[in-house]
């Protein structure tokens, strides 16, 4: 059965397939900047990447895909970190990307094949931006940087629409600033390739033709991935937020340099909301894995919780969604449980997969509330007929791990079960005065209560 994924370059659902003769199939995606702990959005994006490659895995066999996922580990968030914590950038970026992988694992998401650091290729991004310079796509200016020219790119601007009129106007790129860095350029579509070096790079900076300095972030994925998959990629993955000016730009490196097509498919999840707001420090709803583990939550509910959405519609996280996640894993272990006392472990070869129509929707650009809302019918029909082997392989291919430890209850002390007892109490009673008086003697102790239609629950307060 094949697997359908939307393609925002076409806006088609289209098959995927490897187009290599070897048969492995290509897959690009856009990893982290390494400078503080990922959020939860981040690994919205994660997990759903990780789905992918399960599938691709199951569909193409193991040793047949090559899932390349690289570290940006120097932009100008990464140097202002090092900056701030009067620490090498390696050793920022080092920390960040240990505690990533050990978040990742955590979430059960497959390390990619190969996982490239773009310090560590900076020879690779010198050469095409000496190639592109040499082909007319890029120029020098005065401090020592390079930009490349896009409107020597006829075709730019594809993947996300923007027209070159609306490129002359910039208006699209006032809207859009390009977070990652930001750059000083002749024309406002133009962007950096190599950026001389500024005082504010302190010791960051490699020497090139054009003086010492370091390389702009869109090259870093399009010299990345023509090194570790070569010129064309089957799947370039990455968060919405990628598409412009990321995707696009990475296209017109890569078209421009090699003189082939960049990548077949291109696929972008959407964001993840928190409370149905985009998530930041400011309004205190950004959480990171650890966040959730102080409040009792297992990283497994997590995952479930970010795959429950469709991965193109944006999903809104509460932590009520965990609760939800908590109660169906639980169901699930209690499935896997019956299952293995009756199965005899499940040679089942031959037989039609009582799963299929949760693969069915898995493949059809991935439909995750369509897939569990299928495994759960299975699993209210009971265990009967149903083999450990079936039911692992759908466990694999959504990467819930049911083994592990069922979180620690938090302990509630006595005064403080008794404090929320009393505001919820005052809430029913309508005396909101009371009731937010007694929240802010809750939170002052370090709690705070998560109301429900139907009741509440307590956390420690986020720090
Ligand atoms: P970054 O570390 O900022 O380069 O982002 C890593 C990945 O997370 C990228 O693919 C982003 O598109 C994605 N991302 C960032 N914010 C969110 C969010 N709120 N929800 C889902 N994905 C996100
Ligand atoms: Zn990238």
């Amino acid at each position: 059965m094949a697997i359908k994924l939307h393609d925002s370059l076409t806006r088609e659902t289209r098959e995927l397939q490897p187009a290599q003769p070897d048969g492995i199939f290509r897959f690009y995606n856009c990893g982290p900047t390494v400078y503080a702990a990922a959020h939860i959005g981040n690994f919205r994006t994660f997990v759903v990447n990780d789905l992918l490659r399960r599938l691709l895995e199951i569909e193409f066999g193991k040793d047949k895909v090559k899932h390349v996922r690289n570290l940006t580990d120097v932009d100008d968030k990464t140097i202002r970190r090092s900056r701030e914590e009067h620490r090498p950038l390696a050793e920022v970026t080092r920390q960040w990307t240990e505690k990533f992988h050990a978040d990742c694992a955590a979430l059960n998401c497959l390390p990619p094949h190969v996982e490239p650091a773009a310090t560590m290729h900076i020879p690779e991004q010198i050469d095409m931006i000496s190639i592109l310079e040499k082909k007319g796509h890029a120029y020098r200016t005065e401090d020592g940087s390079v930009y490349f020219k896009v409107s020597s790119y006829g075709d730019y601007g594809h993947l996300s629409r923007v027209k070159e009129r609306e490129l002359k106007q910039s208006s699209a790129f006032a809207a859009k600033p390009q977070t990652h860095d930001a750059d000083e350029k002749e024309d406002g579509s133009d962007f950096a390739l190599w950026k001389g070096h500024k005082p504010e790079d302190g010791d960051v900076s490699w020497p090139s033709p054009w003086g010492q300095g370091r390389p702009g972030w869109h090259i870093e994925c399009s010299a990345m991935s023509k090194k570790h998959l070569g010129e064309t990629i089957d799947l370039h993955t990455g968060g919405v937020d990628l598409l412009f000016p990321h995707h696009e730009n990475e296209i017109a490196q890569s078209q421009c340099c090699n003189g082939t097509t960049f990548a077949r498919h291109w696929y972008h999840s959407e964001h993840l909301l928190v409370d149905g707001k985009k998530m930041s420090k400011s309004l205190g709803n950004l959480y990171t894995l650890d966040d959730l583990k102080a409040k009792g939550f297992g990283p497994m509910a997590l995952r479930y919780a970010l795959l429950a959405g469709h991965p193109r519609k944006q999903l809104n996280f509460t932590l009520d969604s965990l609760h939800a996640a908590e109660s169906a894993l639980k169901h699930l272990r209690a499935f896997r449980a019956a299952v293995s006392e009756r199965s005899s472990g499940g040679n089942d070869a031959g037989s039609e997969d009582p799963f299929a129509p949760v693969f069915a929707a898995l493949h059809d650009d991935l439909n995750t509330p369509a897939a569990f809302g299928a495994l759960f019918t299975i699993v209210n029909r009971g265990a009967a007929n149903i083999s450990t082997s079936a039911f692992d392989r759908v466990l694999f291919a959504l990467g819930l791990d049911l083994t592990e430890p069922v979180a620690p209850k938090i302990e509630i002390p006595a005064d403080i079960a008794a404090l929320a007892e009393k505001r919820w109490a005052a809430k029913q009673a309508k005396d909101f005065a009371a009731a937010d008086a007694l929240r802010k003697d809750l939170a002052a102790a370090g709690w705070s209560m998560l109301d429900r239609k139907d009741g509440y629950s307590l956390e420690p307060a986020k720090k």
